[in-house]
């Protein structure tokens, strides 16, 4: 199957949805990644031009350690517009990948960007199949089903219709976090008032924020403060009855790490078929 992840920006599809991507491709589907946004935005030193040259190298990176497709649109940073000449935008390029399923931002979030990519996806969605919308690109016959990749915010609230267990991944998905080094270590530190220290391997270890191991409990993850090991921890131990209802008592009790997604409404129903391909791991 192809699967298309849609961000406001370049480290959105690695961070919320990382741990599935590199799952599907390991299990022979094709991935690929778009940033809307091309990241000039995010540097407190460099300016714009320098920080969409850094930020295209990093997921150049990225792109080749997951072995997926990444393009990053020419829009800057915080100009993100839910306006029509980015939907057909949006619309002539979903047409030309084909893709089953698109996962994307909800459109209630703190970010205008990721409001506005979310809300063009779903201005999007139904369009796909209207071929006198965008003639140019031959219309597909029927939508993709989309996802809304899990987030923290509560109104509404998020909802996880589908839990995975990422712990297989969860190192690689720390290495592709750790690749957008301008973020990681640069910008979004900056931004927090935190301190990276020096060195490859103690600034990794800082990154990841604590050792999760089989006996961490879900308390000790809600309580640290910080960290990407501790953020992706924090989605197990949130959805910890959706995981037990998955993979049952046993191994539901012991997932470390998980993604969640919600089945958007305006999108292709899921399948049992779909969700027996993608996300039966
Ligand atoms: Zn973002």
């Amino acid at each position: 199957m192809k699967i298309l992840m849609i961000g406001a920006h370049q480290d959105d599809n690695e961070f919320g949805r990382g741990g599935l991507a590199s799952k599907l491709v390991k299990l022979g589907h094709t991935v690929q990644f778009l940033s809307m946004c091309n990241g000039c935005g995010g540097h407190h030193i460099m300016g714009p031009e320098e920080t969409t040259r850094t930020r295209a190298k990093e997921s150049a990176a990225v792109a080749e350690l997951l072995g997926i497709t990444y393009d990053v649109w020419d829009i800057d940073d915080c100009n993100l517009v839910a306006d029509l000449p980015t939907r057909k935008r949006l619309i002539r390029y979903i047409r030309h990948f084909n893709p089953d399923l698109v996962i994307a931002h909800r459109p209630n979030d703190y970010h205008a960007d990721h409001r506005a990519s979310g809300q063009l996806v779903q201005d999007a969605s139904y369009l796909l199949t209207v071929p006198n919308e965008c003639p140019d690109a031959p219309a597909m016959r029927y939508m993709p089903v989309i996802l809304y990749n899990e987030d923290r915010f509560t109104n509404p609230p998020f909802r996880p219709d589908i839990v995975v267990d990422i712990g297989s991944e969860i190192d690689l998905k720390l290495k592709i976090a750790s690749l957008n080094v301008s973020q990681v270590y640069e910008w979004l530190p900056y931004t927090y008032g935190e301190e990276v220290p020096e060195g490859e391997e103690a600034r990794f270890a800082w990154l990841k924020g604590m050792e999760i191991t089989e006996d961490t409990t879900d308390a000790e993850v809600m309580a640290a403060p910080r960290g990407y090991a501790v953020r992706y921890a924090k989605v197990a131990a949130r959805f910890r009855k959706e995981l037990i209802e998955k993979y049952g008592e046993e191994r539901g009790a012991k997932v470390r790490f998980a993604e969640a997604y919600e089945i958007c409404e305006y999108g292709e129903p899921m399948s049992k078929e779909m969700l027996e391909a993608l996300f039966s791991f």
